[in-house]
């Protein structure tokens, strides 16, 4: 049985290396170093090279007094998958331990307790899944100097703005995913895992996000949790901070941390939960022809939270005024714009008077998806009253004063 070894082959007078993958075809199935798979029906196999670890050892963890203490929450995505030898596909099967043991390095940085929260792809994140994370993040903050949180990077910035409004933190809560498994040969998960880790006993007090920062494994940003965005598919510097500079740099490999922008430092704000979350908020993304029927849907649903990603500076079509002035009334509708960046001015255009006019709130440079989330914060803690004069507030740096031009 060769699954799961790693091969040294030839096939067409050609040298193969790879992972012996499981094949129900009777050919070779080898997944090379590139991420790759590929099948050979005639090839002679010149050497078995290793066994591979396809289950990786519980970590042993020894604790040094003259480290912090960190805990990391796994909650799934690629930075805790492997390949799957069954059926050759990347699934989240490790729990936190079994990280650490892939990247022992980091007890050279902090002494690390693992808790494995949940296996999930963070497509199938939800918002009570926000809530149960928000509230061991606050646990664990009661005893650790701070906390790294492995997520899956679709969803990340989602994760990261709930958290950020949920918990006022007075220590680092660093999150961290990776575009490449850690079984391909340009994973990003260690690099990603060990800057965070500095980051994670550094002097921020703060919700953050850190992901490579070039497509080399020279440096990570640390962006602040409501300021950033997932802008790219596959490559690994796909996180970028959106309005707003990133926080700080992380040299890699010297782990050096240069501070680029404001932050909540260490200490500044006391430990708080506000574990509330109002499902009933929708983000609609309008597109020319869109009709506001759509709305009334949502409306007609018991929905009351509404944030649209308008055109430009935050524009719907004409048409939908009039329903917008009606969903007003007990509702709070935020504008945000599918330019991403800037600021949104519904005071330039007749359509944004008249907006603004029928009781729309300009959503400032919010991001959509942290306009979301602020929505569902502020309707489930404060009720919609209080929420319509809280939304245009920065809370924890969701929102700049200044706009870059
Ligand atoms: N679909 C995965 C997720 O977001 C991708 C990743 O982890 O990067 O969980």
């Amino acid at each position: 049985m060769l699954t799961g070894k790693r091969v040294k082959i030839k096939a067409k007078g050609k040298i193969f290396e790879g992972i012996v993958m499981p094949s129900f075809t009777g050919n070779l199935v080898l997944k090379l170093d590139s991420g790759y798979n590929a099948g050979f029906c005639e090839y002679e196999l010149i050497e078995v090279l290793e066994e591979v670890k396809t289950q990786i050892r519980g970590a042993e963890i020894s604790k040094r007094e003259d480290l912090p203490n960190v805990k990391i929450i796994s909650t799934g995505g690629t930075i805790a998958s492997r390949v799957d030898y069954r059926t050759g596909a990347v699934t989240s099967q490790f729990t936190a331990e079994e990280i650490i043991s892939d990247v022992p390095e980091i007890a050279e940085i902090c002494n690390v307790d693992a808790e494995l929260l949940y296996n999930i792809l963070s497509e199938n994140m939800k918002p009570n899944n926000w809530i149960e994370l928000a509230r061991r993040v606050y646990e664990a903050l009661k005893k650790y100097d701070g906390v790294i949180i492995t997520h899956g990077t679709d969803t990340m910035h989602y994760s990261a703005s709930a958290v950020a409004f949920m918990l006022s933190t007075p220590k680092p809560v660093v999150f961290v995913g990776a575009q490449r498994s850690s079984d391909r040969p340009s994973s990003d998960a260690a690099m990603n895992l060990l800057c965070s880790a500095k980051l994670s006993i550094s002097d921020v007090g703060e919700v953050l996000v850190c992901m490579h920062g070039s497509t080399s494994d020279d440096f990570c940003y640390a962006h602040r949790g409501v300021k950033v965005r997932k802008m790219h598919t596959s490559r690994r510097d796909a996180f970028h901070s959106i309005n707003a500079k990133p926080v700080a740099r992380i040299d890699y490999p010297s782990l050096n941390v240069e501070w680029l922008s404001w932050r909540f430092k260490r200490g500044e704000r006391d430990l708080k939960l506000f574990d509330k979350l109002e499902e009933k908020v929708v983000l609609i993304k309008f597109f020319p022809g869109l009709g506001s029927d759509l709305i009334e849907y949502f409306h007609s649903k018991g929905y009351r939270g509404f944030v649209i990603e308008g055109t430009g500076l935050g524009h719907v079509s004409t048409d939908w005024i009039e329903t917008l002035k009606k969903i007003c009334e007990d509702s709070i509708v935020v504008m945000t714009s599918q330019c991403l960046y800037g600021r949104i001015c519904d005071r330039v255009y007749d359509t944004g008077r008249d907006l603004l006019k029928a009781g729309v709130i300009e959503g400032e440079d919010l991001l959509p998806e942290t306009a979301l989330i602020k929505l569902m914060f502020l309707i489930g803690n404060y009720g919609i009253e209080k929420a319509k004069k809280l939304v245009k507030i920065n809370l924890v740096g969701e929102i700049e004063s200044r706009s870059d031009y």
